[in-house]
């Protein structure tokens, strides 16, 4: 295949091609996702002596937020081609409280992405996505969601001024729905699971109807996985450019997982960050009711097993993950493990984390740092090396998953006399 630079609407972009993550065929850079050689799925491939040319005081320069990662990214280099809610540099908050509770005796970092514009790390996929949706020429944003992604579709559409349609599993959390159907986009809730809807939805782009439409996890797909790299050029960077010894990452596609592990590669590819003497260790977490993932690796397999999901951790409940093998193999291949935790265990570690460090996770938080404990405890991770679990998303948007465990510690009337009988005076 020839180089398609000139001709690419990516002005000043690293990315070179799309290249199939099976058998290695490249194609243009363009709205495709799997390969037409063996079905396999895309990434982006980049030309190396460009990303090497990237700087320490380039990143520092740039905007708070993901774009000063832009030259290491497939789109969006100049800021006026940019659909964006401009995510990213979310706080890295030290947890010495959790640390303790959980076993740990180096430091520990939450990575709080719930800091994101609509509360979740999903705002990184889609910022690069939709920029790259822009330049490809659509002029509708569209996707298929366990909930999150639907909400930050619908807010970069309505910032950008462009239609959106977002399909959903129709039992999804209210608070979910809510702050995605608030933007004014069309919100379509299917009956059935979200590997329902993403079968639907890729195969609502092959109609004619839909031909202008980007979704953002489907036909633009190998954008959309490339933001979630700059989860791991950020902690990098905010440890004072090193890499951590160990990470635990939630997984629903499996998709975050697999390019974290893939920016530090590259941070110590391009002398970004000197390469730590053992490397990194990579740890997964998914919930009891879709742990297919987790359970191929426990269970020694090379194969994922389709999985029907069940229980509260909704925004990681895909039963059939695109990047499945992937994670199993970065997994493997730095050292790691994966654990998954029941629902009674996610609403303890949201308690947990909300009580040691002052953030409120949604349930994917809370089955991460339930993982995290698990992890620890069956001796997988290494209490004496410094660690950074990964917290996904916001609380207020699963109120239900603890709504019934928390309220007023006392209901007292107002006055003096009152709060001394209720025992507020000790
Ligand atoms: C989508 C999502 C994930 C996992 O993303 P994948 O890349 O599909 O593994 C994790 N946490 C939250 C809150 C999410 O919405
Ligand atoms: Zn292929």
């Amino acid at each position: 295949m020839t180089s398609t630079v000139d001709a690419s609407p990516f002005v000043n972009s690293p990315a070179r091609a799309l290249v199939c993550r099976g058998c290695g065929t490249e194609f243009p850079l363009a709205a495709q996702h799997a390969c037409y050689e063996c079905f396999g799925p895309l990434e982006v491939a980049y030309d190396p002596a460009a990303l090497k040319r990237v700087t320490r005081e380039e990143i520092a320069g740039g905007p708070p937020n993901i774009w000063r990662y832009a030259s290491l990214l497939p789109a969006g280099q100049d800021p006026a081609t940019r659909v964006t809610l401009d995510p990213g540099f979310t706080p890295l908050v030290p947890a010495p409280a959790l640390a303790r509770e959980v076993g740990l005796r180096a430091p520990l970092w939450v990575k709080d992405d719930s800091a994101n514009p609509t509360h979740s790390f999903k705002d990184r996929v889609v910022s690069v996505a939709l920029t790259a949706a822009r330049a490809l020429g659509f002029d509708r944003y569209a996707c298929a969601s366990t909930g999150n992604l639907a909400n930050s579709v619908a807010a970069h559409a309505a910032r950008a001024g462009v239609p959106s349609m977002v399909f959903i599993p129709s039992d999804l959390e209210p608070g979910k729905v809510i702050t995605t159907a608030v933007y004014g986009g069309d919100v379509v809730a299917i009956d059935g699971s979200y590997d329902d809807v993403n079968r639907l939805c890729s195969e609502l782009t092959e109609t004619d109807e839909f031909e202008s439409t980007a979704f953002v996890n489907v036909n633009v797909r190998p954008f959309y996985a490339e933001g979630s790299r700059t989860l791991g050029y950020e902690v990098a960077e905010q440890l004072g450019w090193r890499l951590p010894k160990q990470v635990v990452i939630p997984m629903a596609s499996g998709e975050l997982l697999t390019k974290i592990d893939k920016a530090f590669a590259e941070l110590v590819e391009f002398g970004l960050v000197e390469a730590p003497a053992d490397g990194w260790r990579v740890f997964g977490a998914q919930s009891a009711g879709c742990n297919p993932i987790a359970l191929a690796l426990q269970e020694g397999r090379d194969d994922i097993i389709p999985q029907k999901p069940t229980g509260i951790a909704k925004s990681l409940n895909i039963g059939d993950p695109a990047a499945g093998v992937y994670a199993l193999e970065a997994v493997r291949r730095s050292g790691g493990w994966m654990a998954y935790a029941d629902d009674e265990e996610i609403r303890d570690a949201i308690g947990l984390l909300a009580r040691t460090t002052g953030i409120f996770a949604e349930t994917a938080g809370g089955t991460t740092v339930a993982a995290l404990r698990k992890l620890v405890a069956e001796g997988r991770l290494d209490p004496e090396a410094e660690t950074v679990v990964y917290n996904t998303g916001e609380g207020l948007k699963t109120l239900d998953a603890v709504a019934d465990r928390v309220g007023p510690t006392y209901r007292v009337k107002p006055s003096l006399r009152a709060a001394r009988d209720a025992g507020l005076l000790g």
